[in-house]
């Protein structure tokens, strides 16, 4: 059952969320100690839920509720506390799909709508580290590993079309959360919502453009189809920087509440936006010269390398052995039929590249336009510096969505990243 039984939940506060911690006999003995003297903190910095580390004399763990409405906006903003349980049973899918690259789930409460899980300590979320010019060298490997097997397994091409219609089935009911996406950013950013906000008056010229650019409309429109009717595989639904926990070594992806089946490209596409929108920020942050050409050539190699591992290891897993109900076996025998097939891989991933780059578009749009900004560009403090690594973003943001065609391969991407690198914008005022 997914349904909220809105009488039993409560918001588990302090003293409260420490007799239910200690009511859970794996959790106390992990915490170890005397509940009195478990640390709590709340550390959410997240727009949606509430997040509480606690610390007892052992162990420590991560404690995540739902609350009934959008925490960054308040009550006013109802959403639906099932979220958590769908947020479960992503983790618990990804946790066997990519063992280690998420955090271990200790307990779920689908009433209180609050999961509890593997303290990550030390790491930081990934954003962070990269406005502070951080270089990771073990996330390209990490987050392609993740990609590749959480979409791949859960495809048609991984499973019988039974089982991938009950696993449609199992995240449908998350529309709630769907629905946020398709506003806030296939929608809003392009015309005047209340919950849009941008770096006035800068970028006031560019923002009005956008809302009068037909052929981006027809773009943004397509891709929120593509997102609404296709299906393909079970994303993690959020996969920016802020839901990616790192630290010299290790990667770990958390917040899969947004989570349902929807196109590959969506969050290949996220994870690309990211990158490219640290690389144009870059320049607005304080950084030596040296320091500056360091994080920006890391940061466009690893959006070279992202999306050539994910294709590589995807494809991979397809050769090694589909399971699914798609492409069958039977229909590609001989030497004939595996050199077809393996041409239709390549088309495959093809396909999937032009939809991972208007998606990455359309994620760096919203973060500059809608509602939700990131700190890339909101920690740069000069509102003009912060428009021009903003308006640099959003030319390379149109191009990809209203001209895919010239964006065949990752490296054009990353030439036009490269040619508007030092681009002066025309800004307003
Ligand atoms: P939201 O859904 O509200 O965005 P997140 O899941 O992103 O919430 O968590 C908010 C913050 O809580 C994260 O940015 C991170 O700092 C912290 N956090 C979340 N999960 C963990 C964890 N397992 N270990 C340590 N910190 C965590
Ligand atoms: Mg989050």
């Amino acid at each position: 059952m997914t349904g909220d039984r809105a009488g039993d939940y409560r918001i588990l506060h302090e003293a409260a969320l420490r007799d239910y911690l200690a009511s859970v006999a794996d959790l106390k003995a992990l915490l170890g100690g005397g509940p009195a003297a478990w640390g709590v903190t709340e550390v959410g910095d997240g727009n949606l839920n509430l997040v509480f580390i606690v610390k007892g004399a052992r162990g420590g763990v991560a404690v995540k509720q739902a609350l009934p409405y959008v925490r960054l906006v308040g009550e006013s903003w109802p959403l639906p506390l099932s979220r958590a349980h769908y947020e479960y049973l992503a983790l618990a899918r990804q946790a066997q799909l990519a063992p280690g690259l998420v955090p271990a789930l200790l307990h779920h409460n689908e009433t209180l709508a609050l999961t509890v899980m593997e303290l990550l300590e030390p790491h930081i979320i990934m954003r962070k580290g990269m406005v502070a010019a951080t270089q990771y060298p073990h996330f390209v490997d990490d987050i392609t590993t993740f990609m590749a097997r959480t979409l791949f397994f859960t495809s048609d091409l991984a499973l019988s079309a039974a089982e991938k219609k009950e696993a449609i089935a199992a995240f449908a009911g998350n529309h709630a959360l769907c629905k946020i996406t398709e506003d806030l950013i296939f929608t809003d950013p392009y015309r005047i919502a209340e919950q849009n906000r941008w770096t006035a008056p800068y970028l006031d010229g560019l923002a009005a453009s956008l809302r009068d650019d037909m052929e981006l409309h027809v773009a943004i429109s397509r891709l929120k189809l593509k997102f609404m009717a296709g299906p393909e595989a079970l994303l993690h639904g959020d996969l920016h920087t802020g839901s990616i926990m790192v630290t010299d070594s290790q990667t770990r992806v958390i917040d899969p509440e947004f989570a349902f089946y929807g196109p590959m490209g969506f969050d290949v596409g996220a994870v690309l936006a990211n990158l490219l929108m640290a690389y144009f920020a870059s320049a607005g942050h304080e950084r030596t010269p040296g320091e500056r050409q360091a994080f920006e050539g890391w940061v466009l190699e690893a959006v070279e390398k992202v999306w050539s591992e994910f294709a590589r290891k995807f494809v991979d897993l397809w050769r090694a052995g589909a399971a699914g109900d798609a492409y069958p076996a039977s229909l590609f025998a001989g030497d004939k039929g595996a050199a077809r097939l393996e041409t239709e891989r390549q088309a495959y991933t093809q396909r999937l590249f032009t939809d991972t780059i208007g998606f990455a578009a359309a994620k760096t749009i919203r973060r500059i336009f809608g509602l939700a900004h990131n700190i890339d560009f909101e920690l740069i403090e000069d509102p003009r510096k912060r428009a021009i690594s903003e308006a640099r973003a959003v030319r390379l943001a149109r191009a990809m969505m209203v001209e895919a065609a010239a964006f065949r391969t990752i490296s054009d991407v990353t030439g036009a990243a490269r040619k508007l690198r030092d681009w002066p914008p025309e800004l307003t005022s």
